[in-house]
């Protein structure tokens, strides 16, 4: 799951940054509203984070402006302790959820994954199953049947998005765009190393590779 922050504190953001790094999200951190809105119109995000007071665009103009193009990644608006700006208003501009600083860090973890799943959309459910593989994507386990299968935060992001399109094919370019950030510039290759991780722990039919196009997640 990739994450935008648009955040003009920069220790703030760095330091949410580094925390939902930490959790397995792939993060990318802009300090300006304008360019926050480039990024979130172009990008392939799973949510953004999004301060009001910003230099360049304000937030609430960042979130109407990507709601009037169509974009539906849902938005968690961080909101002043003043109370100088209003909640009610974020939420009309298109916003999903807001959180007034100073916020609990574990909160804000616990709203962001609340608003992936609701994304998610359907049940709601956090549980991804695949045949014998179920992934508990709030708990961040994984069993394979009745056995616990114990992946690293990046092997889990990689088999959380083959598992959300299980059955079809999932190019490599697609898994780099979710689970690594825009400052990754090495190797797209780096998925591969992945995929063999995940199949010594899964067993090697887990995922097929199609040539050419990439993998896909069969049911075990
Ligand atoms: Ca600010």
């Amino acid at each position: 799951m990739r994450l935008l922050i648009v955040e003009d504190e920069k220790r703030l953001a760095t330091a949410l940054a580094a925390g939902l790094t930490a959790e397995g999200f792939a993060v990318d951190v802009v300090h300006d509203g304008l360019e926050g809105l480039h990024r979130a119109a172009e990008g392939a995000y799973d949510l953004l984070v999004l301060d009001i007071m910003l230099p360049g665009m304000n937030g609430y103009r960042v979130c109407a402006a990507l709601r009037a193009a169509g974009h539906e990644t849902p938005i968690l608006m961080l909101t002043a302790k003043d109370g100088e700006y209003d909640e009610a208003e974020g939420l009309d501009t298109g916003a999903d959820d807001y959180l007034t600083k100073p916020f609990s860090y574990v909160v804000l973890v616990a709203r962001i994954r609340a608003l992936l799943r609701r994304r998610g959309g359907g049940s709601g459910s956090p549980v991804v199953t695949v045949g014998a593989l179920r992934m508990d994507t709030a708990a961040r386990r994984v069993h394979l049947g009745e056995v616990e299968i114990t992946l690293t935060a990046k092997e889990f992001a990689v088999l959380e998005q083959l598992a959300l399109r299980a059955g079809q094919v999932v190019s490599k370019a697609d898994v780099l765009e979710h689970v690594w950030d825009f400052a990754y510039d090495g190797d797209p290759n780096i998925v591969e190393v992945y995929v063999s991780a995940l199949r010594r722990k899964l067993g090697a039919a887990a995922i097929r590779t199609v040539r050419g196009a990439g993998y896909r997640l069969e049911a075990l």
